[in-house]
């Protein structure tokens, strides 16, 4: 998986995250998401630049999703700090959960709402595949990074809908039935747990990026880490 950072400095989302615009904005920071909301773009549309584009735009106060996925080269795109607040499913699911969107085939066309026609169903197939093989092992990486729990803590932005924390769309189910594809959300939530039971026996692997004696020093280089890295925290050695 590749991710490529490409932030939306410039978006009212952004900009109220690094003011720490109000408590739903510091609460997501300071304890994290506690879980990930998949969605995908509701048109055919399969390269993330031009979302990149549209979305980083200091007037565009429409949406601030953490990631896109591009359906042509499977590069995940992170466009917010993962403990940043986004808005990406309305409801309270901006509160807590990380939203990710998956670029769509160029080979459907919508005719009305969340009906498409598909115009290269192999190549169609190929694309949506593409981004969810990606979205499977980012997700992956996200409950790792979380200690989030496949089962109770990914959801579609559909099912969101359903539960009341998010607005009553059909993303990406639609999509994945629409091109007559075996996937779901449990498929989903199935492959994402696979990949983490198979990192699971590994060695823990830790980032560390400064040790010192002086607390003061350490102190002030937090701050430094922190301007590029809103997550990091520091710990003794031998805590926890
Ligand atoms: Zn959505």
């Amino acid at each position: 998986m590749k991710i490529v950072q490409s932030f939306l400095t410039k978006n009212p989302c952004w900009k109220a995250n690094v003011k720490r615009a109000d408590d739903r904005y510091v609460t997501f920071q300071e304890r994290g998401p506690l879980g990930l909301m998949l969605h995908s773009v509701g048109c055919a549309q399969p390269d993330a630049g031009v979302f990149i584009r549209g979305w980083n735009k200091s007037t565009y106060y429409n949406s601030c999703v953490h990631a896109i996925i591009d359906a042509n080269t499977g590069d995940v795109h992170q466009l917010l700090q993962w403990n940043y607040r986004g808005w990406h499913g309305g409801g309270s699911c901006n509160d807590t959960h990380i939203g990710v969107e998956m670029c769509e085939s160029k080979y459907i066309k919508y005719t009305g709402g969340a009906a498409f026609e598909v115009l290269d169903r192999t190549k169609a197939r190929a694309d949506a595949m593409r981004a969810y093989n990606s979205a499977v092992e980012l997700f992956a990486y996200l409950c790792d990074l979380y200690q989030l729990n496949p089962d109770k803590d990914i959801l579609s932005h559909r099912e969101g809908g359903k539960t009341g924390i998010a607005t009553g769309h059909v993303d990406p189910e639609h999509y994945w039935a629409g091109l007559g594809l075996s996937y779901s959300m449990n498929s989903f939530r199935a492959a994402v747990k696979r990949r983490l039971a198979a990192a699971q026996n590994g060695p823990v692997y830790l980032i560390q990026v400064g040790a010192f004696r002086n607390k003061t020093y350490a102190e002030a280089y937090l701050r430094t880490v922190q301007a590029a890295f809103p997550g990091a925290y520091m710990k003794t050695k031998d805590s926890a």
